[in-house]
């Protein structure tokens, strides 16, 4: 793994297409290349350095380190690629589309299109389920409704645009996104079953739909409705503010950066904020490498853009 420890030396390490290959290839085959197709080594590489070819009798496919990744198929050069996904990963807000337009020399759609794979890549896989202290609440994040007048918002009264976001986070530990259309038994229960280990302590507030997780777990309530933010219960603390803390920091980044953010892209946006937050006593060139990782598949233009059908 390279090592860089500010932009600059990221930047160095990074700046031509042949090092950017080299470290994917690393990365992908521990340096030593296989065939995507039949999974053999016996490759050799052509003169360019880019193209392999598979020696095998039935398979010879040629083939390059990009092939089964975002970056295959697209015009866009592993450097910008890289740089974005640095932006992404390290920097503590994230980057708009425009800004990133901007640094890298693309246009903004492009630049759009690029954050939001890379917010691909920043979900996480780990099937890991939160333990000990866990504290649950949820909230309401983008929409710029509020900022419109009221003959030009879309959604009147409710939330003004705004999506639910659930949350739960780990004390010490990791925090978890799920978007929902409601706070409801269903929803939330779902959504706890796949983030919390049973028999954990969980802190809510006093919200009905928490109830349900008192069977599962120990459960510990906190009534900010009666203006209480933390409750002394000898040398515990019951409160939320640890995950207030996290809505703080994902609000930071949707407000403050990209202004709006329309429900069927926001949960791509609570990913990006959790890995960065989950990483928050990573090493920058340890966090890079954990988003190249999952560099695997693609999300396509027309894909991210279409109409949803659903509440997804
Ligand atoms: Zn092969």
């Amino acid at each position: 793994m390279k090592t860089f420890k500010s932009i600059l030396e990221f930047q160095k390490e990074f700046s031509t297409e042949e090092k950017c290959r080299e470290y994917l290839e690393q990365q992908r085959w521990d340096g030593t290349p296989a065939c995507p197709f039949c999974g053999s080594i016996n490759v050799c590489r052509f003169a360019n350095g880019k193209i392999f070819k598979c020696r095998e009798k039935e398979c010879r496919s040629k083939f390059s380190v990009t092939v089964g990744t975002i970056y295959e198929n697209t015009k866009i050069p592993l450097t910008k690629w890289f740089f974005a996904t640095y932006l992404l990963a390290v920097h503590s807000k994230g980057i708009s589309s425009l800004q990133l337009a901007s640094f890298i020399g693309v246009t903004q759609k492009t630049a759009w299109h690029l954050n939001h794979r890379i917010r691909q890549m920043l979900t996480s896989n780990a099937p890991e389920l939160l333990e000990g202290v866990v504290e649950l609440d949820e909230t309401y994040v983008g929409g710029s409704e509020s900022n419109k007048h009221a003959s030009k918002r879309k959604v009147k009264g409710g939330t003004g645009g705004k999506t639910m976001v659930f949350g739960a986070i780990e004390r010490g530990g990791d925090v978890k996104t799920k978007v929902i259309a409601k706070t409801d038994k269903e929803n939330i229960n779902e959504a706890i079953a796949g983030f919390v280990k049973p028999n954990s302590i969980m802190v809510t507030d006093e919200h009905h739909a928490y109830n349900q997780v008192s069977l599962s777990h120990t459960h510990k309530k906190v009534n900010h409705k009666a203006k209480e933010y933390v409750r002394k219960e000898g040398d515990f603390a019951v409160h939320t503010n640890t995950l207030e803390g996290f809505w703080n920091l994902l609000k930071k980044q949707i407000n403050g950066i990209h202004h709006s953010v329309s429900p069927q892209h926001l949960q791509r946006y609570c990913n990006e904020a959790s890995f960065r937050y989950n990483r928050r006593k990573v090493l920058q060139d340890e966090r890079f490498a954990d988003a190249l990782a999952n560099c695997n598949g693609s999300l396509k233009y027309k894909d991210l853009t279409k109409k949803e059908e659903s509440n997804g």
